[in-house]
C-alpha cells in the first residue's frame, strides 16, 4: 500500500472527467500503454498498488490483469508539470497489451520503429528469455544443456570466455572481443538465473545502494 501526497480532485481531468495515464515499465522505461482512471481507480490504484482504471468501452473500473492475470505492480505514481497526465512506473507482469504484445505501442505509422532496444532492456529480455528456458525446457537448447550439466559446468564456461576476452584483447581488430564479450555475458547471466541474482541486485550493486 502506498501513500499519495496528492489527491484526485486537485488534478486537472480532461472533459470525461478521467485522468490519462502513461504506463511505463520501470526498469527498462519501454512504454506500455495508455489508460485512464477515475477517483475511484486512482484511490484503488494507490490502495492496493495494483494499476485499476476506468474502462471506457466497459464504463467500469478496470483492475488491469483481473482476468488475463498480467498485472501491473505500482513502482511510483508521477503527475506532470500541469497535472493533468499521470506517470505510472510499473513491474509488468506478462504482457501489457491484450495482443499479447509487450507493449500497446508496436505499430508504427510514421518512420520506422526498428525495436532498437537500449542494453538495459536486452540484458533484461535475454535474462528472462534464460528463466523462461528453466522453467519450460526447450528441445535442443543450449541454455537448458548448461542447467541440466549443473553449476560446474556453467562455471566452467565463465572462466573459457573470460579467458576469451583476454586473448581476444591482444588482436587488434576488436570483432572478436565483441563476440567473447557478448559469451561471457549470457553465460554470466546463466548463472545469475541459477543463483536467483536478479539485474536489480547488480544495479543496485553498482549504484551502491
Ligand atoms: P486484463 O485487464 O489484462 O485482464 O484484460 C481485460 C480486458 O481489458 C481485455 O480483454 C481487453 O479488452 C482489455 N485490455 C487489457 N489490456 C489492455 C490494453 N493494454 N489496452 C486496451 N485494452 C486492454
Ligand atoms: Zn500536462
Ligand atoms: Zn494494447
Amino acid at each position: 500500500s502506498f501513500e499519495s501526497i496528492m489527491e484526485f480532485s486537485q488534478f486537472k481531468k480532461n472533459p470525461q472527467g478521467l485522468l490519462p495515464v502513461i504506463v511505463q515499465h520501470y526498469q527498462t522505461g519501454e512504454v506500455l500503454m495508455l489508460a485512464y482512471m477515475n477517483e475511484e481507480a486512482f484511490n484503488q490504484t494507490v490502495k492496493t498498488g495494483r494499476m485499476t482504471y476506468y474502462s471506457r468501452s466497459r464504463q467500469k473500473l478496470w483492475l488491469k490483469g483481473e482476468t488475463s492475470g498480467h498485472f501491473q505492480y505500482v513502482k511510483s505514481l508521477t503527475i506532470d508539470c500541469d497535472l493533468d497526465t499521470l506517470l505510472a512506473k510499473v513491474d509488468q507482469v506478462g504482457a501489457a497489451c491484450h495482443t499479447g504484445n509487450p507493449t500497446c505501442f508496436f505499430q508504427p505509422i510514421v518512420g520506422s520503429d526498428n525495436n532498437e532496444k537500449s542494453p538495459v532492456q536486452v540484458f533484461e529480455h535475454v535474462y528472462q528469455t534464460i528463466i523462461d528456458r528453466k522453467n519450460n525446457p526447450k528441445e535442443g537448447s543450449y541454455t537448458n544443456y548448461l542447467f541440466e550439466q549443473g553449476q560446474d559446468k556453467i562455471l566452467k564456461k565463465i572462466g573459457e570466455e573470460a579467458t576469451g576476452i583476454v586473448i581476444a584483447s591482444k588482436n587488434p581488430n576488436p570483432e572478436e572481443l565483441k563476440t567473447e564479450m557478448a559469451d561471457f555475458l549470457y553465460h554470466a547471466m546463466v548463472l545469475m538465473v541459477e543463483k536467483g541474482i536478479t539485474w536489480e541486485d547488480i544495479t543496485n550493486q553498482l549504484l551502491q545502494k
